[in-house]
């Protein structure tokens, strides 16, 4: 039967239309008000729409509903009560309240809070963000009513990723607002931001999968040789998606847009095995919760169709690794696209100003941006030959790169390049106008039309913090801009001045050339832009005091939680990389060199049958082959002991950051000086006895 997919469309969300079909008028206004206004939620609304809530999830099928919250771990988190409570004659009623559903309590001690928390210290509260949809979560032989809830402490803290987005919506919104009243437009009550996640991702066979201890600890291969075969024929980018693929995105999608998410894209990406899924975009806090369903229902649909789907950064050395490109706008309620060049951006004052401000911002905090789109598996992933670099820089395109050069140079702007006709010498073929300008697939930050693209985020993380620190930092160029502008006589004057002197002091930040060239990384350095190669080092961009001054100012973070969000992701990377190492032990002992000595076994009798069958000259390239592989088998024995080691002596440092950086400069070294010997081994061992599935039979054999 072929479903109606208009029909189904959010079938799976108590959204809009659920709410304004069911509740009662007044109930129904007074909710959109706390939605779109931010008011306050009186208990008496809340009790109404608990329970209507209920009857449409017990409707569905729903027994058990969940605060569905995004602690600092990156993923969700969810406790599940049901809706059953005592009646007389061991009956039970489905209950569920207004109480209920504003506010849980899960035992906020058992979560990363970065000192914010003592152990005994254990009350957390999850409160209700009325302004992401609740929905329904089908898994095989259940279904759950979800929540969407921000997470805080006893105290008031912020132990979640959601919490600061949703300050730093208001911040920017705030600010946005106060800049377009200068502008005059008085009609604009609310700026949003909205984003639009493209996710990449790889699928491999679930069976194989299981096979290997490194993806199921660490989500990414610890081991292995490049087959001959990479992706250096380009055949597998948009190429013909296979059946059992297809079939994959096929219920992935279905899932999804139940689930109200505008799942819109989908299409092989450069490595062998790896994929994207893009969304239309929606309002930021939405998005971030969407990818959290995109990222968790394709791991859930994968394992239904046999398959493992891998979100790490660089599951396979060798082959590109992936992202998640961060679509960032600002909307006025009257929709207005704030990052809308218009057909003649050298007039549009206010486009410039945002723009401006958006480079101001990206200047002054790069290193902040770097570390909010980083984890410990983009590490792996960044600077490489086909990843965006560790350097944050803007690319806005010739078109405006030309206007902005004519205003630094002149202090105003007279023409725009506009767009030309595309000449594809046939005649047959339909005229098209070419794009202003190209694309730099090579930037961390791109200005791509109508929205600014951050690159460098990693595909298995939240896009909370990248877009908190986004919409926080912007909000301060903005307030800084307004501040002045509020005090102008000549305010059209003061926005020409004002625009010309924030480009001419922070156009370092733009770059337009190839950002994987080596060439780029000394010109940044001759511009000073900052270059933090590793997560680790980036992590202090937190606590820097204009990181404090900028987030107390906007109150999205005080001191104490972004200095607990430091201290828990140093954590979180020795954690990390502390399991990578261990596993990567375990499998050098009790498999490879295990596998290597069977077949040297092999190798010395067949060496000793030759020699008796002929003479005890003969058989010398067999103990040439010997000699090889015992010789690995010993580098890969001194490797294991040193890494063993390393990972004792990192368990010895003191604080979380000292911990990190031994992590990150002599565990992650001792970690590759293992796998080269067993890289090496797996060239010369006969395939029978490999103990694991190769690299070419799990990206080319889905
Ligand atoms: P491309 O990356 O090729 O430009 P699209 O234009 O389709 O691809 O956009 C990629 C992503 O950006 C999609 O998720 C899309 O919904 C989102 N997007 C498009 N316009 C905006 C916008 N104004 N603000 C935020 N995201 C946007
Ligand atoms: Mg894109």
């Amino acid at each position: 039967m072929i479903k109606d997919l208009t029909q189904y469309f959010g079938s799976n969300t108590f959204n809009d239309a659920v709410m304004r079909e069911r509740l009662p008028l007044d109930v129904y206004l007074a909710m959109k008000k706390t939605i779109e206004n931010g008011e306050e939620l009186s208990i008496e609304i809340a009790d109404v729409v608990a329970n209507t809530m209920k009857e449409w999830a017990i409707e569905h099928g729903a027994t058990h509903f969940t605060h569905w919250f995004q602690p600092m771990t990156g993923i969700t988190a969810e406790k599940h009560d049901s809706f059953i409570s005592k009646a007389p004659q061991g009956k039970i009623l489905m209950e569920f309240s207004g109480k209920e559903l504003i506010k849980g309590e899960p035992d906020a001690s058992s979560f990363p809070s970065g000192g914010l928390r003592a152990t005994f210290e254990a009350r957390g509260y999850t409160a209700w963000d009325c302004t992401s949809p609740a929905f329904l979560r089908e898994d095989s032989s259940s279904i759950t009513l979800c929540i969407p809830t921000a997470f805080c402490s006893y105290t008031g803290e912020a132990l979640d990723k959601k919490t600061p987005l949703l300050r730093s919506m208001e911040a920017i919104d705030k600010q946005a607002v106060r800049m377009l009243h200068l502008f005059g437009k008085n009609e604009v009550k609310h700026v949003n931001v909205c984003v639009g996640a493209e996710q990449e991702y790889f699928l491999i066979d679930r069976e194989k999968y299981l096979k290997r201890d490194d993806l199921i600890f660490s989500g990414r291969t610890l081991f292995g040789a490049m087959p001959p075969k990479g992706q250096e024929m380009d055949d597998h980018y948009f190429g013909a998606i296979k059946e059992r693929v297809l079939s994959f995105m096929h219920d992935l999608n279905e899932e999804l847009w139940k689930l109200g998410i505008y799942a819109k894209t989908q299409h092989n990406e450069a490595a062998p095995a790896q994929h994207e899924l893009a969304p239309i975009f929606n309002t930021v806090n939405i998005e971030t919760d969407h990818n959290q369903l995109v990222m968790e229902s394709m791991k859930k649909i994968a394992a239904r169709h046999g398959l493992a789907c891998l979100l790490h950064e660089k599951p396979f050395a060798g082959v590109n690794g992936s992202g998640k490109h961060n679509n960032w706008s600002l909307t006025t309620d009257t929709g207005e696209n704030l990052m809308k060049p218009g057909s003649k951006p050298h007039e549009n004052k206010q486009f410039l100003l945002f723009l401006a401000a958006v480079i101001k911002a990206t200047d002054e905090h790069a290193e902040l941006i770097r570390m909010a789109s980083s984890c410990p598996g983009n590490d792996c992933r960044l600077g490489g030959a086909e990843a965006p670099p560790s350097i944050v820089s803007i690319f806005i395109g010739e078109q405006l790169e030309d206007i902005l050069e004519q205003i630094v140079e002149n202090g105003y702007a007279t023409s725009s390049k506009s767009r030309e006709k595309l000449s594809m010498g046939v005649t047959t073929i339909p005229y098209i106008k070419k794009d202003v300008n190209d694309r730099n697939r090579t930037s961390t930050f791109a200005f791509t039309g109508n929205k600014f693209e951050l690159r460098m985020v990693g595909s298995s993380m939240s896009i909370a913090d990248a877009n908190t620190v986004l919409n926080t930092i912007v909000a301060e160029s903005l307030s800084q801009m307004a501040d002045e502008l509020e005090d102008a006589d000549d305010f059209d004057a003061a926005v020409t001045e004002l625009i010309c002197r924030t480009i001419t002091e922070h156009k370092r930040v733009i770059f337009d050339g190839n950002g994987y060239a080596k060439e780029w990384v000394e010109e940044a350095r001759r511009r000073g832009l900052p270059n933090k190669e590793s997560y680790v080092d980036a992590i202090e961009a937190l606590t820097f005091p204009n990181t404090i001054d900028v987030f107390t100012k906007h109150n999205v973070l005080s001191k104490a939680e972004l200095e607990a969000r430091s201290a828990i992701n140093y954590e979180l990377y020795a954690k990390t990389i502390n399991i990578e190492a261990r596993t990567m032990v375990e499998m050098a002992s009790r498999k490879y060199i295990p596998a290597a000595i069977r077949y040297a076994k092999e190798l010395a009798d067949t060496i000793n049958a030759v020699s008796i069958a002929l003479d005890e000259t003969e058989a010398d390239n067999e103990r040439e082959m010997l000699g090889e592989c015992l010789e690995l088998i010993g580098q890969a024995r001194s490797a294991v002991k040193e890494l063993e080691k390393n990972i004792a002596d990192a368990a010895l440092k003191g604080s979380e950051e000292e911990k990190a950086l031994y992590f990150r400069r002599n565990v992650v070294k001792a970690m590759k000086d293992l796998r080269k010997p067993v890289d090496q081994l797996e060239m010369i061992v006969a395939a029978e006895y490999w103990p694991v599935p190769t690299y070419a039979e799990m990206i080319f054999e889905v």
